[in-house]
């Protein structure tokens, strides 16, 4: 049976030291685009929606358009009538056919003022409409140019940190094969459970790295001699000893 090796504790926390600088490394990355990620990605989707609107508004107008268009034809149609009855009308052959035709002419006048009727209300509507689009167009335009002032600076930001980040994000990946499942998972979740993400600190003066609490001598002494992992009683975090802390060099 090949042989298994058993990491000594000491070896354990000097792994977790070190996927702790390492993570820590990739937060100042984070820290660094700051708001900037979800704000491009929060302005994207805004834009999308306002660009949908705008093309709803447009349709609409396009609609409306097609019913004055409708509306125009129907006026030609009861004008072209209205002249054929004004010549029936010259050539009647008694007074009760002049009344017929009289009256489909009214009819047809009717019907074209109540066509221009609806035509100038239409045009009312889509001038409401067009002020609408408008503004809708300006708001898109601004949204637009905040958007690329967001984007401009963050992709400065990945320019300049991207060799970097993907070299550390490949040491983390090497770094977290190196501890042991049930610690890592320790780990990420005290990790997690902080805004600064540390889950491992050494102790500084006496006191807790991550909370500044205040370490007995005896605890402190423990935690030099490296024989168990010891966690800070008022964190949780893990603790090591500062020279320890001090042994592990990213370079
Ligand atoms: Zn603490």
């Amino acid at each position: 049976m090949a042989q298994i090796k058993e990491f000594s504790v000491e070896e354990k926390l000097a792994s977790l030291v070190r996927l702790q600088k390492i993570e820590s490394k990739l937060d100042e990355y984070k820290i660094l685009k700051g708001e900037l990620p979800m704000e491009v990605s929060d302005l994207e989707d805004e834009i999308q929606g306002l660009h949908a609107r705008q093309t709803r508004i447009e349709e609409e107008i396009n609609g409306i358009q097609e019913f004055i268009n409708q509306k125009k034809e129907a006026i030609k149609e009861a004008e072209a009538l209205i002249k054929k009855y004004d010549k029936q009308s010259q050539n009647v052959k008694n007074s009760r056919e002049f009344e017929a035709i009289n009256k489909e002419m009214e009819m047809q006048q009717l019907e074209t003022k109540l066509a221009e009727k609806h035509i100038k209300d239409a045009n009312e509507e889509i001038g409401e409409k067009v002020v609408v689009l408008e503004k809708a167009k300006k708001n898109v335009a601004a949204k637009e140019g905040v958007l690329k002032n967001k984007k401009d600076e963050l992709d400065k930001i990945i320019a300049t940190t991207e060799k970097e980040e993907r070299h550390f994000n490949k040491l983390a990946g090497d770094a977290r094969e190196k501890v042991e499942p049930r610690l890592l998972t320790s780990y990420d979740r005290i990790r997690k459970n902080y805004r600064n993400g540390l889950a491992v600190v050494p102790v500084v003066r006496d006191a807790c790295g991550g909370c500044f609490n205040a370490i007995p001598p005896q605890r402190q002494s423990e935690i030099r001699q490296r024989k168990k992992i010891i966690v800070c009683e008022n964190c949780g975090r893990i603790l090591v000893d500062d020279e320890l802390n001090n042994v592990v060099d990213l370079k």
